[in-house]
């Protein structure tokens, strides 16, 4: 078999057998398959699809990629939470304490900023000392310890889909249903884990812009989980809601937080005091160019922005500049005057500052009425 007729099969729309995915993701894994290679054959994915049979083909083949956890001895349920990625989503950071103060095990495998969104690693990476690459022994450690473990995939858990991610992060090939399906439940999969909620984004800031799509998505990465026996819904629940206040409330979920922080190095005296995060030198005030209400936001020109400025990646290699931020002052559906600042631009280099501002600045809409009512935060629970 050979890579470069594989490239040739999709790009003219042909179907996949398992051995060869398996023989892509395997090569590519192992370091036999260039990244040139992988990165012609996502492209002609994104551009062909994939079907039913191939996308099970390919979530397999990366998830046996590495090691499938198994947690059988830490007593209790093992869960996770994955969101498909948008900006600004702090979700998993806040979610994983809860849960695990309320008594289950979270060992949670998040991935990286990729294309305009951010990513869970690299929010943590911002925390002082705090290591995201932690062995399967430390892994297994931590969460013995606390209930809850956020780590990067590795070496040896969902190798294939640290590879692919980063390629295709850095190749415009991230926005497909096929491919994030593969990339999610491949990582989610390995966990060992007994249920899964999945968060799937829609919307501007979001991969999946049409609800409908994010409808497709949502159900695709359902039946993947539930063909591999998992038990995957897409909801909140009144008394998982209910536990959760109560976790927050009691401060038990922030003490969660805290402890997990410093079993994983990290200074947990950011808790308290937030100044110890990274802080970018510069500032500018992106001021609105007229009087009205904010109708609508374009997110994903938010997150393309401050990628130019360094809280993103152009190359695989790139470091992320943890002090870039937006910090927003007005939201849908505030009345805003002349010149009253929208957001502030948290940055550390002048290179392509004046792009970026005319991102943020055109990614504001305006109009003489505040849109009516409030759009619901979860739009449709799919899997229940
Ligand atoms: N999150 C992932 O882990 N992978 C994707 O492809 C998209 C979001």
């Amino acid at each position: 078999m050979r890579a470069v007729d594989l490239i040739r099969k999709k790009r003219d729309s042909g179907e996949l057998t398992r051995e060869e995915i398996d023989f892509l993701v395997s090569g590519y894994t192992r370091g036999e398959i260039p990244d040139y290679q992988m990165a012609a054959w996502l492209m002609a994915v994104w551009i062909r699809g994939m079907n039913r049979s191939e996308l099970a083909a390919l979530t397999e083949a990366m998830l046996y990629s590495g090691e499938v956890l198994d947690h059988s001895e830490i007593p209790g349920k093992k869960v996770d939470k994955h969101s498909t990625g948008g900006i600004g989503d702090k979700t998993s950071l806040i979610l994983a304490p809860i849960v695990a103060a309320g008594g289950l095990t979270v060992p949670m495998i998040s991935g990286r900023g990729l294309g305009h969104t951010g990513g869970t690693l690299d929010k943590l990476e911002a925390i002082p000392g705090f290591n995201v690459n932690l062995s399967l022994g430390e892994f297994r450690r931590v969460l013995r310890e606390c209930g809850m473990g956020l780590i990067g995939q590795t070496a040896e858990i969902a190798p294939a889909d640290k590879k692919i991610y980063a390629l295709r992060d850095a190749t415009s090939t991230v926005e497909n249903i096929g491919l994030i399906c593969a990339s999610i439940m491949s990582k989610k999969l390995a966990e060992g884990i007994d249920a899964l909620v999945l968060d799937v984004k829609t919307g501007s800031g979001a991969f999946m812009k049409k609800e409908e799509d994010s409808v497709r998505l949502a159900e695709v990465m359902v039946e993947t989980g539930k063909r591999m026996g998992k038990k995957v819904v897409a909801l909140i629940v009144e008394e998982g809601r209910r536990l959760a206040e109560t976790m927050i409330a009691t401060g038990q979920a922030l003490e969660k937080l805290r402890q997990g922080i410093r079993l994983q190095g990290g200074d947990e005296r950011v808790i308290d005091e937030p100044e110890r995060l990274p802080i970018a030198g510069l500032n500018f005030h992106v001021t609105s160019s007229t009087s009205g209400f904010v109708t609508g936001t374009n997110c994903e020109q938010f997150g393309i922005a401050l990628a130019m400025l360094g809280g993103g990646r152009e190359k695989k290699e790139d470091k992320i500049d943890h002090g870039v931020g937006l910090e927003f002052h007005k939201r849908i559906g505030d009345r805003v005057e002349k010149g009253e600042p929208l957001a502030t631009i948290h940055y550390n280099s002048e290179a392509k500052l004046v792009e970026a501002k005319a991102l943020i600045a055109g990614s504001y809409f305006f109009g003489e009425k505040a849109p009516r009512g409030k759009r619901p935060l979860v739009r449709r629970i799919i899997g229940a």
